[in-house]
Parts: structure tokens; sequence; C-alpha cells
């Protein structure tokens, strides 16, 4: 059996290194044939992942830059969902932004001063109530997206999710609440008069070209905070 083990263990090596010499050749003319086709996905790997690295940084703006560039949606601005540790309850069921607490309720209480009695309907609204309120009414109301934003914000294009907005009724007409009659309540005359000066604007008047005339929709402009997030809206007037 000596002589059988040696010779197995000379031709084994002998037999692998010939397989491999061989495979190895094989492999070599593959590599050679298919080299172009090879170099050619190379090249479209690489040239995808540059036109990633460029994408991303300007996609990573484009965000940023909301402000600055008009993504109307059915004639809505964008807006971010303020974040919750800024809101302040003005009403037991509704909040604002905790910048425009003090000037809503002076505004109010100079008003009653005056016999007019404003009544706050809605204020802060987040982005998933806005969804509920956008699709559900319009499927109620058998509205197409675009005539239902003629009324209402889709979700994440409400300046209710910045906590700056505030729509409001006159407590002595509350069949006027959120329909254009408002406009004829002595609560609308007065806020015509005097909201500026409590930093509060119209939202969407009458020559709004996007969305129609809510008269009881005002916005609050008293902090630099606020004025950024307007900018955009106030520039493309
Ligand atoms: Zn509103």
């Amino acid at each position: 059996m000596e002589p059988n083990k040696d010779i197995n263990q000379f031709e084994i090596p002998l037999a692998k290194r010939t397989y491999l010499n061989n495979t190895n050749s094989i492999f070599l003319k593959k590599l050679l044939l298919f080299s172009p086709f090879l170099l050619f996905l190379f090249s479209i790997t690489t040239l995808r992942l540059i036109r990633n690295i460029e994408l991303e940084p300007i996609s990573k703006l484009d965000f940023k830059a909301v402000g600055n560039h008009n993504h109307r949606i059915l004639g809505h601005l964008p807006y971010k969902e303020i974040p919750k540790d800024k809101l302040v309850f003005v009403e037991p069921n509704i909040k604002v932004h905790i910048d425009m607490r003090n000037s809503l309720l002076k505004m109010r209480e100079a008003a009653k001063k005056d016999g007019i009695y404003l009544v706050f309907l809605s204020g802060f609204r987040s982005i998933n109530l806005q969804n509920e309120i956008f699709y559900s009414l319009k499927s109620i109301r058998n509205q197409e997206a675009a005539e239902r934003a003629r009324v209402s914000a889709p979700p994440g294009y409400s300046e209710h999710s910045t906590g700056f907005a505030i729509d409001i009724g006159d407590a002595t007409q509350r069949e006027t609440d959120f329909e254009t009659e408002f406009e004829n309540t002595d609560t609308f005359r007065w806020l015509k008069k005097n909201a500026a000066r409590f930093h509060f604007k119209l939202s969407f008047d009458k020559n709004n070209k996007y969305i129609d005339y809510e008269p009881w929709h005002w916005r609050y402009e008293g902090s630099i905070e606020a004025l950024k997030v307007f900018e955009n809206s106030n520039r493309n007037l």
C-alpha cells in the first residue's frame, strides 16, 4: 500500500495544478470576452452613483427652500406642522402658536370694549386632522379635489398647521360661521378696521386668484417666525 500512497500524493497535486491552469485560462478568456460588457456595466453604475450624489443635496435644498419657491398644490402653498411645544390654548379646545396668543386675546378684549364679540372657531390643525377634513368633506360633498381646495387646504398645505391661523366668527351671528355672509357682520367690519393693529391679516381676500374668499380666516404676522412662514405667500400675492 505504501507505493500507491506515494503515487497518489504526487498525482493529485499535479492533476489539481493542471485543472487550475485550465480553469484559469478559461476564466481569463471569458473575462476578456465579457470585459466590454463589464466596463459598460461599471460605467453605468458609476454614473448612477454620481447622479445620486449630485441630486441628494438639491432635493434637500428644495425641501428647505419651500419658502422661497412657488410649490402650490391646487393654489395652496405648503406649510410645515408646528412642534407641539409651541402650542398653547386660547379656548378649551383651540390651540394656537405661543407667539400669537397674547395678541389674539388682546384683540378679542379690544373688540369687546367696542361691543363686538369675537368667537374663535378653529386654530391649530394638525396635518392628520387636515387630512380627515379635506378627504372626508370632499367625499361627503361629492366634490373634486380642485373644487374642494377652493374652500379647504389639502393636508400639508394649510395655514392652520403653522399655528398662526385663526378662524373667527361673530358670537351674536353664529349662522355666519365659515360663511361668506360673515363679511356682513359687525365683527368682520371691526376686524377689517382693527386687526392690523394686532398684526392680523386676512389670508384669502377677494382678490386671491387661487382660493375662495374666506372673511373668517385670519393669520398672524407679528413675529419674525410668523413672517418667515408667510413670506412666500406675501411675495406671491
Ligand atoms: Zn381657516
